[in-house]
This record gives structure tokens, sequence and C-alpha cells, in this order.
């Protein structure tokens, strides 16, 4: 196993609980605090009966997808599921209790050589170690893992601040998925690809603040970010008084899928398993591992099957057809979006979240059938405005939405 994050401790312990010998290489020491704070739909993480790993629970859940005019008339759009920030503490232990006995090696993996018999993997220190599978959960940047060159791939990037204000940036009690609202932008800044106000409140008297551009190839820079969310904190005549943490965001959204037929698996950010419309990761983990791990269990009780075998199980059972032709669709719908103006963008999510909320939500979950996810882009399709529909059949909105000038 590559990798001491959320995806290597995951699919680690569901495979040490089916009785797999597992060993495991992290830089890191494996219950070293992880640098991310994540978050997830309360209703997403009670179906695989986790909600007591949650630290934080928002039960006044909005998004704000305004007029563009004054600020005045834009009433929020209510989710009403309920939102949650994972305990990073717990999430972690919860995991590392259910792999005791896993053995892990405080390295980094530099080389890896699937053989016949076993794959190698050569650490920085000069260790060799051997394995009959390796599962590469070292995130989405791993060199180990082939994926094709479908040109520039498009970055969340968010930047973010912990702290304390001179009076609450948002209502108290309340999280905030997107705020898209423009008004305090000049007419310059519209024309730029659009942000949105990621937020919530921490409870005594603390609130975190993000400003977060969805997706685009190249990422939006964390200086204009930083410059968006002080101009929108400074329209609301809020300061920050105290900052706790700064938080800089910046993973790929619409990375490719790998070359299922390498000899070598991946798991998490490694196996492209972030969801390319919202940019979230944990809950498909929690979703996807016990499967995985339950074909993996099978694969190895075969002691015939070779490394690019178990492998080719393991791809199969990650990556089966119905989830790859979900993710096709994600990333077709992602594009289109990354061509939109802001007022585009209002107005595609303002009818996005019009739509049922089983349907908003399994959308953005990933968990409607393929047919059902069909079903629901055609009706997101023909509840939208008819420059929407130009724009998300021919991306039409490209031209006005200029990349970032300086
Ligand atoms: C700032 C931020 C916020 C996010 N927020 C959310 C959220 O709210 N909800 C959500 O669902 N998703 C979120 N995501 C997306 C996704 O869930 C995270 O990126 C997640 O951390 C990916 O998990 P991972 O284990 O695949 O990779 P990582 O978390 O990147 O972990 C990779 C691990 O591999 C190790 N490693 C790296 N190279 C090697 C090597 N050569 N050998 C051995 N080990 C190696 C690293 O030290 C690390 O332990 C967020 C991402 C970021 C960046």
């Amino acid at each position: 196993m590559l990798g001491g994050g959320p995806a290597a401790l995951c699919i680690a312990s569901e495979l040490h609980q089916r009785g797999v010998v597992v060993e495991g290489i992290a830089p890191e020491p494996v219950n070293a605090p992880w640098p991310n704070t994540y978050g997830i739909w309360v209703d997403e993480l009670k179906a695989v009966g986790l909600d007591h790993l949650l630290e934080h629970r928002w039960s006044d859940t909005v998004s704000y997808f305004g007029s563009g005019g004054s600020s005045v008339d834009d009433l929020p759009t209510a989710h009403g599921i309920g939102y949650g920030l994972f305990d990073r503490a717990a999430l972690q232990d919860h995991w590392l209790q259910r792999a005791i006995g896993v053995v892990w090696h405080r390295d980094t993996a530099q080389r890896v050589e699937a053989g016949n018999n076993q794959t190698l993997v050569t650490c920085a220190s000069g260790d060799v170690r051997k394995a009959r599978l390796v599962i590469d959960a070292s995130g989405s940047g791993s060199p180990h893992i082939r994926r094709p060159d479908q040109g520039p791939v498009a970055g969340q990037a968010a930047y973010g601040v912990v702290g304390r204000f001179s009076e609450a940036p948002i209502r108290g009690g309340r999280f905030v998925l997107m705020d898209y609202r423009s008004h305090h932008l000049s007419e310059r800044q519209r024309l730029e690809p659009p942000t949105f106000l990621y937020a919530m409140d921490l409870g005594d008297g603390v609130f975190f603040v993000e400003e977060t551009s969805l997706a685009l190839a190249p990422a939006v820079p964390y200086d204009v970010l930083k410059q968006r969310l002080m101009q929108r904190l400074a329209d609301r005549g809020v300061q920050i008084t105290d900052v706790l943490h700064e938080e800089f965001c910046l993973f790929p959204m619409n990375l490719p899928l790998p070359d299922r037929t390498q000899p070598v698996l991946a798991f998490g950010g490694a196996a492209s398993m972030v969801h390319p419309a919202s940019g979230y990761m944990v809950g498909a983990l929690l979703r996807r591992a016990p499967g995985l791990a339950d074909s993996l269990a099978d694969a190895l009780s075969d002691p015939s099957l070779t490394p690019a075998a178990l492998a080719r199980r393991g791809w199969q059972a990650l990556w089966p057809p119905e989830l790859v032709l979900r993710h096709q669709l994600y990333q077709f719908g992602l594009g289109r979006l990354m061509g939109f103006n802001e007022r585009l963008l209002r107005t595609h999510f303002a009818t996005f979240f019009s739509l049922a909320k089983e349907d908003w939500f399994g959308f953005l979950t990933n968990t409607l059938p393929l047919p059902r996810l069909m079903a629901v882009m055609l009706r997101l399709f023909a509840l939208s405005p008819w420059d929407l529909r130009r724009g998300l059949v021919l991306g039409a909105a490209k031209q006005q939405a200029p990349e970032f000038r300086g």
C-alpha cells in the first residue's frame, strides 16, 4: 500500500478486516494530523453508518445564486439536507483501529516494478519491498499510475480562512455551500471565470470562509481567490480580526481515469475517484472500499494469480462499466460548466437545485444508477432556459469567459 492519507487508510482497513496481510509505505507517521478538512452531506455519511465521526453539522444549509443585481433582492436557496465536517482525528482513528496489525513503513516509494510473481517497490531509503499486489493510494499526483493524456487537467482551487471577524460574515449557525452572488465584482471581473464563497459557522465566534473556483484549467491563482474573498467580505462591511488557519486548496477535478490494464492498482485520488462535478471523494471511499476489498480478498485467495491478474480484478471491481460511464457523463458536464460565464453558472445552479432533492443529492454523491442519472441530466436540460441549453449543448458561452488578466 502506498500512501497514508484517507484512501490508503480506508482500503488498508477493509483489506485487513478480510484477513489480507497488508503493509503500507508512507512518508509521514500514519497517525500524523491530516492537513485538509473534509466535508460531507450528513445523509451520505449516515448511509454508511458513520455520522458519529462528524465534528460539526448544520441543518441550515443554503446557497445563493443571486440575480446579478443588488444583494438585497437575493434570497438563499435552502437545501433541506444536513451538511457536516469530519472530526479528522476521529475518521483517521476509525480506520487505524480497523487496521491494527497493518505494518506501516515510514518511507517514500520511488519506483514500482511489476514482475510475474511479485511487484517490487524501491523506496527512498534504499529498501526494496515486495508484494503480490501494490495499491497506489499516494494521491492524484502519483507518478506510478499510468493514465491517458487528455490535455490540460482542470483544478479546483480555493483560498480560505478560519478565523474571527469584526462581525459574522454569514448568518450564525449556517452552512453556505455556494454563494455565487457577484454584485460586488467589477464589470471586468464578472467577465472572468466565476468563483463562489463556501462558508460555515464553526461556533464560539469562529467562521470558515473560502473563495473557491469549481474547476478551471489552468486553475485560478490563489492571489486572485484571496483578493476576491477580501472584496466579498469588504462588501459586507466585515474585517478579519484573527486568522487561525489559512487553507490553500488545489486538486484535479477531471483527471483522466487510469489505464485499467496496468499491473498496479490505485485507490482514492490516484485512481481518479474525485467526483468530477463536485470535487468530493471521502463518501466514495467509504462506499466503494468494501466491494473492492471483497474482490481483492477473493482474488488473493487464488495463489496462481499474477500481480497483473490481481490488479485486473481490482480495476474491474473499482471501475465497472457503469461507474466508468457515469464518470464520463460527469466529465462531459464539467467540461460544459467550465465554459460558462458567471450569469450562466448562476442560472445553471439555480436550475440544478430546483430538481427534486433526491435527484440533485444523488447526482452530487454519485449514487444514482446510470439510467436515472441520464434522466436527471435530461430533466435539468428541459428545465434550463434557452441560453443555458445552448451552453450545455455547444459550450457556447466559452468566448464570454476570458482568462484572468491580472
Ligand atoms: C484542501 C482540500 C480540501 C478537500 N476537501 C474535501 C472535502 O471537503 N470533502 C471531500 O470529500 N474531498 C475533499 N477533498 C478531495 C479529496 O478527498 C482529498 O484530496 C483527499 O485528501 C484525497 O485522498 P488520498 O488519500 O487519495 O490522497 P492524499 O490525501 O493526497 O494522500 C496521499 C498520501 O500519500 C502519501 N504519499 C505521497 N507520495 C508518496 C510516495 N511516493 N510513497 C508513499 N506515500 C506517498 C502522502 O504523504 C499522503 O499520506 C479535498 C482536497 C483538498 C486538497
